[in-house]
């Protein structure tokens, strides 16, 4: 027979648990934390005796809340974090929306390449976005290229932010996920994400971004709501510099390698010199496309010159 306090306690834990709302915190601003829950925003306060104050933290972390009265709560919990990405600092990606130009700049697949190795590194899914298709000419190369990311398994949703098209089609990949946006400077991700987000009125055309860039470095991130999902304001990951790994651990980020792995002549083998290789047949066979191949032998000097200065 169960003893009445422990009765009392299991009701009490109960209570708490249906009043209790899961969220994501979206921004922390001066002693105050700001969830997303059940389609609000809760302006939060952590609890005093919680040893929670210690602890730091990020955009997209899970918490639990207690509502209070009108829109204030406080934050009684926060979950473990499943990844977490140092620029901009926003924890439980979901995904990656990694954004080019159809033309002006035109696509520089390297760079892509890169910033799929990043996404990847942590774990995170990748969607690309081909934007300004309304300056789009044909260009067979060009075309071609899109079609190995697309057998890839990766999403391609071409749009254009000057006419609108294609915009519909990428808001469905928000709903329910947290995102942030990559590319280089002048693709148009200010514009997407003013029309993403409404109500938002970032600077659209900012060449070269100094001054708003010095803003970002002392501003914090805001993760913001979008199609039923949430979205950081401000881009992510580095264009320049791949994570730190070990040189064996670069091939298992290009996904077309993998049916091939284990099955060159050296257990060791990094694709590279080695004779008998499985990869590099593949790519003679037309089976990988060449293109990435050859970003993986740059990218594979890259982490290798990266393990000698460490
Ligand atoms: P960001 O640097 O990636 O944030 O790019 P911006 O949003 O600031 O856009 C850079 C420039 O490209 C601006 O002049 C925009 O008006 C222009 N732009 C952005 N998207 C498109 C598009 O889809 N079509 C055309 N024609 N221009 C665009
Ligand atoms: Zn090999």
């Amino acid at each position: 027979m169960m003893g009445l306090r422990s009765v009392v306690h299991q009701q009490a834990s109960v209570r708490r648990g249906m009043l209790m709302l899961e969220g994501i915190l979206v921004k922390g601003y001066s002693g105050f934390y700001y969830v997303y829950a059940e389609k609000r925003v809760w302006e939060c306060s952590l609890r005093g005796r919680f040893r929670l104050r210690d602890q730091e933290f990020l955009p997209g972390d899970r918490v639990k809340i207690l509502p209070g009265t009108g829109r204030k709560a406080t934050i009684e919990e926060v979950l473990p974090r499943r990844n977490c990405l140092s620029r901009p600092p926003v924890a439980n990606i979901d995904q990656a929306v990694l954004v080019l130009a159809a033309t002006s700049p035109d696509p520089d697949f390297n760079l892509l390449d890169r910033l799929l190795v990043q996404a990847a590194a942590i774990q995170v899914n990748a969607l690309l976005v081909v934007t300004k298709q309304d300056l789009e000419e044909p260009n067979e190369e060009r075309a071609a290229a899109w079609q190995v990311y697309s057998r890839l398994g990766y999403p391609v949703i071409r749009l254009s932010n000057k006419t609108g098209a294609g915009i519909a089609e990428l808001q469905a990949y928000f709903t329910g996920k947290t995102s942030v946006l990559a590319g280089p400077s002048g693709v148009g991700k200010s514009s997407l994400l003013n029309s993403l987000v409404p109500g938002l009125e970032l600077k659209v055309g900012q060449v070269g971004r100094k001054l708003q860039r010095g803003r970002h470095t002392t501003r914090h991130v805001e993760l913001l709501p979008c199609s039923g999902g949430l979205v950081a304001d401000t881009p992510g990951f580095s264009s320049l510099y791949l994570p730190t790994m070990r040189r064996e651990q670069l091939a298992g980020h290009f996904p077309e390698f993998h049916a091939y792995l284990g099955q060159c002549r050296f257990a060791s083998c990094l694709h590279a010199q080695e004779p008998d290789c499985a990869v590099k047949t593949a790519v003679a066979a037309g089976e990988i496309a060449e293109f990435r191949y050859r970003h993986y032998l740059d990218f594979l000097e890259e982490v290798i010159a990266a393990e000698r200065r460490y």
